[in-house]
């Protein structure tokens, strides 16, 4: 499952390349994607009939994210708030080539190739799940769910296991109301993130750092990657209970919040098992973790071995010696 810095990734990736496209068509290839979130929907016919009316002829103004949740926003207030959940994938196709942008990975400079000679037509940019691997495999596929035909390319909403959304609003406000960010706390990077608002919301609950964090409705993106790193860096267990933390340690775990996943995003996110990048390549901020999959090795600091335990129902990794 992406985190954060995966998803702000993919965000950044696209905001490049589809701001002012115009939507001229959609293929709603699995309806239950856009008729409702959660894994009791059904189909539900008003919503896709609606979804496809009021976005045909609208324009693409920008991407913005709430936790993981990515509005893209489109003329006349109107929103579109894509979920990628476990399994899905975007993946935008441009219309026209663009050989110099090619990857790096492909091991050759293709500048001065035709586009015949490199072999490609089209520029992909993907976030997601890896559900096509490479930059020729065929789309639409098996699992592409969602198809948009844009004035400069086109759009595809892959998934596998299909617990993503992609769902149409008249405005934000409406899909406030509809509960989507119901419980979802505050962005690292939202300027009402402050150390005061992290101490009252971390001295408002008796669970444990790693459970609070996890959870989102405090402060949004540290999933089990973040999390384990924050925990290791501020020098704290990640089963303390909140209440226990001392003043030094919430001045540590909010520093930390900020600075690793500003460096996560900076890096491309983490790409631990299977997330691929918006220009292709894998995040490269994994070689930065610390403690993340790592249990049974040594620690960086200390030397001694990393304990590998289920806290908050989550594979935990911490140094004993290190973190107290
Ligand atoms: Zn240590």
């Amino acid at each position: 499952m992406p985190e954060l810095p995966e998803v702000e990734s993919l965000r950044l990736g696209l905001n490049k390349k589809i701001i002012g496209s115009k939507i001229l068509n959609v293929k709603i290839i699995k309806p239950k994607l856009v008729s409702s979130n959660g894994t009791l929907r059904k189909v539900n016919k008003k919503k896709e009939e609606e979804f496809k009316k009021e976005i045909i002829g609208e324009r693409i103004k920008q991407i913005k994210r709430v936790a993981k949740n990515l509005i893209i926003e489109l003329n006349n207030e109107k929103i579109l708030i894509v979920h990628l959940k476990m399994t899905g994938q975007l993946v935008f196709e441009s219309k026209r080539t663009h050989p110099k942008s090619f990857p790096k990975y492909l091991g050759k400079d293709t500048s001065e190739q035709s586009e015949e000679e490199v072999g490609f037509k089209k520029e992909r940019i993907i976030g997601g799940h890896p559900i096509i691997k490479s930059f020729t495999d065929d789309l639409p596929n098996k699992h592409t769910a969602i198809i948009f035909n844009l004035s400069n390319g086109t759009l595809f909403y892959n998934d596998v296991r299909m617990f993503g959304y992609v769902l149409y609003f008249k405005n934000i406000l409406e899909a406030k109301n509809h509960g989507l960010f119901k419980n979802i706390g505050l962005d690292p990077f939202d300027k009402n993130f402050t150390l005061k608002y992290f101490k009252e919301g971390l001295g408002k609950t008796n669970r444990n750092l790693k459970a609070t964090l996890l959870d989102q409705k405090i402060v949004t993106g540290c999933g089990n990657i973040y999390t384990d790193e924050v925990c290791f860096a501020s020098k704290v267990l990640p089963k303390r209970n909140c209440k226990s933390l001392k003043e030094k340690d919430i001045e540590n775990i909010y520093k930390n919040i900020k600075t690793i996943l500003k460096s996560a995003i900076k890096h491309g996110g983490s790409s631990v098992s299977d997330y691929l990048l918006a220009d292709w390549s894998r995040g490269n901020y994994a070689r930065e973790h610390k403690v993340y999959g790592k249990g049974g090795e040594k620690c960086s600091v200390c030397k001694n071995i990393l304990e590998r335990k289920i806290i908050a129902g989550r594979a935990t990794v911490y140094c004993k010696h290190c973190q107290k």
